[in-house]
């Protein structure tokens, strides 16, 4: 039965896909998504497969988006048999839940092999890292929305032309993904619904790119045509499951072929993560969660400050190379009362002019969550900080939650399941 997308924070579950591995249970196979092309050719040698058999599993994998071995027809049926015998699945994370907001945003809750389950956002019309970089100063962020998509409800489903299938003459969509990096977080900030849950576990690189790829899936995306950004901004600290999340980020750019350009990915400060960053040959745009103007704040508010204070990242973050016209994101939450007066604007003024790197402010209004004891800002609060930025030359935009009504937004990431 194909489940029908319907209005508000309704969770949609989906049907139970066919396997050709049905007779091992789910938590013992071995799941091949996730594997890079070396890891593939060694399975492939286990059956006496020869090399481009792990170029079909690897094209299978990461352009068809497969969901089962079965659908692998360029194997012959022997090999996806023994594939299958031997505790081999194809171990696409699944989407077991949607909830659609208003504004046409989509959360899904999207398990694992041990059914543990993360969250990953679509934007629809989203442009986040564009319009930040070039737009003018005003919103940000999957800023330029539209109503919401009309046509997701009849992309989803079991399609798997995936990637390859082009030619259509279907108009250009344009969305942004925030993909989760861990089941929770250990960071703690204060104002964070995904502190709340504290550390379940991390996730693999297979899982970490499987939420992008069942996303794609599921959006009948086309990557030839599509204009897909991704933010490293969900569930989790990437930077605290560095090596997952640059596997994946490898998956992601490599098989997959999405633009590394058109990715971000956000740390609250974790310093020798951004050390280890600013040594990669190929990787994302770079955001810091800033969020308060002093130490004595950010301490406050995020006690990670207490290991690596704002200086000790800004210093970090000073070596990392950056592209011709690139420039670091400071993401700042503006919590009522706490850090979002003027004099706190003209503290950030002086810490973004002083970090001697190109940057530019996002101002991101707190979204609340039960249970977290903070307020909104003043809208007029809210303007007149960024009007203060702008005034000092430094560029700041405001980013426009996306999916509140259904726990989407940033901050708001922790399963809520009605
Ligand atoms: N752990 C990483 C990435 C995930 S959080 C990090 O902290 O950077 C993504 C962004 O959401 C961060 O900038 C964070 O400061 C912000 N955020 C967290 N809770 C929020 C809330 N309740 N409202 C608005 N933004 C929030
Ligand atoms: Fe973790 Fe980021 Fe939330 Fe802080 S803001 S608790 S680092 S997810």
């Amino acid at each position: 039965m194909q489940p029908t997308l319907q209005n508000g924070a309704f969770p949609i579950v989906d049907a139970a896909p066919q396997s050709a591995a049905r007779a091992v249970p789910a938590a013992e196979r071995k799941p091949l998504f996730g594997m890079e092309a070396a890891a593939l050719a060694e399975v492939a040698a286990e059956f006496g497969g020869a090399r481009y058999r792990a170029q079909q599993l690897e094209h299978a994998l990461y352009r068809q988006w497969v969901g089962s071995l079965d659908e692998i027809a360029t194997l012959p049926l022997r090999f996806r048999e023994q594939l299958a015998e031997a505790g081999y699945s194809v171990g696409l994370p699944e989407i077991k839940e949607t909830y659609r907001s208003v504004d046409g945003t989509e959360r899904y809750l999207i398990a694992g092999l041990d059914g543990q389950t993360v969250e990953t956002v679509w934007m629809p019309g989203g442009d986040g890292a564009e319009t930040t970089i070039e737009g003018a100063e005003g919103t940000s962020d999957a800023g330029d929305t539209g109503p919401a998509d009309t046509r997701v409800a009849g992309a989803r489903g079991s399609d798997t032309r995936g990637a390859d299938s082009r030619g259509t003459s279907a108009p250009q969509r344009r969305a942004t993904i925030c993909v989760s990096s861990q089941i929770g977080c250990a960071v703690n900030c204060q104002f964070c619904l995904t502190a709340k849950m504290g550390i379940v576990r991390n996730l693999s690189a297979g899982e970490i790119a499987g939420q992008v790829v069942a996303v794609l899936k599921r959006q009948g995306v086309h990557l030839g045509r599509d204009r897909i950004n991704l933010v490293f901004m969900g569930m989790g600290e990437p930077f605290l499951n560095y090596d997952a999340w640059i596997a994946a980020f490898r998956l992601l750019t490599g098989p997959v072929q999405l633009q590394p350009s058109r990715m971000t990915v956000s740390t609250s400060g974790i310093v020798p993560g951004i050390v280890r960053f600013a040594q990669e040959p190929v990787r994302p745009r770079l955001a810091i969660s800033l969020n308060a103007s002093n130490d004595t704040v950010r301490e406050a508010v995020m006690p990670i400050t207490r290991k690596w204070n704002t200086e000790a990242v800004i210093d970090a973050v000073r070596a990392v190379p950056l592209g011709p016209r690139e420039k670091i994101t400071f993401e700042y939450v503006l919590l009522g009362g706490v850090n979002d007066q003027l004099q706190h604007a003209d503290e950030v003024i002086a810490l973004v002019r002083g970090a001697g790197f190109p940057a530019y402010v996002n101002l991101i209004v707190w979204n609340p969550g039960p249970d977290v004891p903070y307020a909104q800002p003043e809208q007029t609060a809210v303007d007149a900080f960024q009007k203060r930025l702008i005034a000092r030359g430094v560029t700041a935009y405001i980013r426009r939650p996306r999916g509140r009504d259904i726990y989407a937004a940033c901050g708001q990431l922790k399963r809520t399941t009605t």
